[in-house]
């Protein structure tokens, strides 16, 4: 009961690229780099299973940000020429490159760190994709003209690395989806439907990430502006229920998320966020236990996983680590409860 996971993200070694950042700077390049992320993504798995974490994932430590280091790997993308564009509904400014031809994927995108992770660790394995509706969220199109049909496009080429990584040995393939909890009309109209392309054929575990956002300053205030309860995935949870995806993962400490809503999950494994990734007060284990205690009642206990709100890519290190050790204790803290 309660197993632990991460929603995907840790930070990265200092040696490895700039710290306490959500765009950071490589420290290396060429071949140095390519090594590096490897060393860094072998400490991300061991440095879980030292917490306890019984699905562990590489820890992201190959890709500079979830969104582009996927995008890096997509043609038909000009780089070179980056427009700025509010994202998430206007919440913040981006520069993010345009679209300007039919998109294509340029060989595998995460085989290397995946392959490595599985071959260094017995413990199941969780490889994160950014979704379909964030990726559209988070470029500009001169191509496609029409954001579903764009959308779609690159749910197929996440369906051609998913494939590829299932067969890497990936146990849980994760999207993540911060824009399923800003066009919740949209979720339910393709957002979902553009997942679905994007797992299809696959016979491993799927999850969806959805939450409020890293803990950076614009989604901070943007959170001040949603009022005493947040009832976002109060839309959405329905249409995921019936949806084909195994897993939800959501947001759930200290969010004003009204605990109740997890019920319209229900029939999915919930991935109950227990760490709060926008504070830097460690949580103990006993917060972490007591959040997975109250969604108990409306999440059947075997179907409650125990994770984080978010990532912790942009989090200082030795904070990370200490809130991973209270995941694991507090989920152990927690099946104690229940028996
Ligand atoms: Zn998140």
């Amino acid at each position: 009961m309660f197993p632990t996971t991460i929603a995907g993200s840790l930070p990265k070694p200092a040696w490895l690229a700039e710290t306490n950042k959500l765009w950071p700077s490589w420290r290396l390049a060429g071949e140095e780099l390519a090594a590096a992320k490897l060393d860094a993504t072998l400490l991300a798995v061991k440095e879980q299973e030292d917490a306890g974490i019984d699905i562990v994932s590489d820890g992201e430590q190959s890709r500079q940000h979830f969104v582009h280091g996927f995008l890096e790997f997509v043609g038909g993308i000009d780089f070179a020429h980056k427009v700025e564009i509010g994202i998430r509904n206007d919440r913040y400014k981006a520069m993010v490159p345009t679209v300007t031809g039919a998109l294509t994927l340029n060989g595998r995108v995460h085989a290397a760190e995946a392959r490595h992770a599985r071959a260094h660790t017995a413990k199941k394995l969780k490889i994160t994709l950014p979704g379909p509706m964030t990726i559209v969220d988070t470029i500009a199109d001169r191509h496609y003209g029409d954001k579903v049909k764009m959308a779609f496009a690159i749910a197929d080429l996440l369906n051609t690395e998913a494939r590829a990584l299932e067969a890497d040995g990936v146990d849980v393939l994760q999207f993540d989806e911060p824009a399923f909890n800003v066009y919740m009309d949209d979720v339910k109209a393709w957002g979902i439907e553009a997942l679905h392309r994007a797992i299809a054929g696959l016979s491993c575990t799927t999850a969806v990430h959805i939450c409020y956002g890293y803990g950076i300053k614009a989604n901070v205030d943007w959170k001040a502006t949603l009022g005493g309860e947040w009832r976002q995935y109060e839309e959405t949870f329905p249409a995921l229920a019936a949806s084909r995806i195994d897993q939800v993962s959501v947001e759930c400490i200290n969010a004003k998320v009204p605990i109740e809503l997890l019920k319209l999950l229900d029939g999915k494994d919930v991935i109950v966020g227990a760490i709060d990734v926008a504070s830097d007060t460690v949580e103990t284990p006993e917060e972490v236990a007591r959040v997975l205690a109250d969604a108990s009642a409306f999440v059947a206990p075997e179907r409650i996983i125990a994770g984080t709100n978010c990532g912790m890519a942009p989090m200082r290190r030795d904070i990370a680590l200490a809130k991973l050790a209270a995941l694991g204790k507090g989920a152990a803290l927690a099946r104690g409860y229940m028996r």
